[in-house]
């Protein structure tokens, strides 16, 4: 079955890689905006932002893999000058992301409700990150920016949720990602969650990037899931939802 992988950072990955999450079945995956180190200036995150939206998006297709750009100011990359980048994005952008809060920071909210706002204006999906530490205090923080901010719940995918989350998140009535790796979760608890919460509102992703991260944990869930459950439902995880939050076509 063609898989989405709806959350990677493909600058990290060499073609090698790319080609064998492709060859694995990854036919999609939207390619989040993160720099590794923290930006001197708003430039630097306008540079990479261009590179995810044009030489990414070409790699990809040398391989077979179509990839989607998703720009947006990571909480841990926040710069300065980032309303720069910003602009940058209400210009160009399509998706925006990643986005969200590490510690929440009066800094990092004032980021995301400007963010979420613009993605309000245009009508854009967007990438929500939840942090490793503090999931549950930081991401009632995340729920009341979201609110704040007025967005409709449907253009947001909450990333990164676990077993302490997913329910508040899904009662908000946003989508859920769900990130297969080590210290975010494994095929077992994808399998609980869509057994007790059922399919329709969840994408997978592996978030692989800058890393040694396994890259085809979203092709070996999808083979999980379709040894318990219908092709059907299975299909909505594996890439239906993300091409329909993402409007892939
Ligand atoms: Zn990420």
């Amino acid at each position: 079955m063609e898989c989405f992988d709806t959350h990677i950072h493909s600058e990290g990955k060499g073609i090698t890689e790319l080609k064998e999450m492709s060859d694995n079945s990854i036919k999609f995956a939207v390619s989040c905006a993160y720099y590794p180190i923290k930006p001197t200036n708003g430039y630097t995150l306008i540079d990479m932002f261009r590179k995810i939206s044009s030489f990414e998006v070409e790699r990809g297709s040398k391989v077979g893999i179509k990839i989607i750009p998703a720009v947006g100011v990571h909480p841990r990359c926040i710069c300065d000058e980032w309303k720069k980048a910003v602009e940058w994005i209400e210009e160009n952008g399509k998706i925006i992301g990643e986005i969200g809060l590490e510690i929440a920071s009066d800094e990092e909210i004032k980021v995301l409700l400007e963010q979420l706002k613009l993605a309000k204006e245009l009508e854009l999906p967007c990438i929500v990150h939840t942090p490793r530490k503090n999931k549950k205090k930081i991401t009632d923080k995340i729920l009341d920016t979201l609110k704040k901010s007025g967005i409709d719940s449907e253009l947001v995918v909450v990333d990164h949720v676990n077993l302490e989350i997913v329910e508040k998140v899904l009662n908000e009535g946003y989508w859920a990602g769900l990130t297969v790796q080590p210290g975010k979760l494994n095929v077992e608890d994808v399998l609980l969650i869509v057994e007790k919460f059922g399919f329709d509102r969840f994408v997978l992703n592996s978030d692989t990037g800058f890393n040694d991260l396994d890259c085809l944990t979203v092709a070996k869930s999808v083979k999980a899931l379709e040894e318990k459950f219908s092709k059907f439902d299975v299909k909505k995880v594996a890439i239906e939802n993300g091409k329909k939050i993402f409007k892939v076509i």
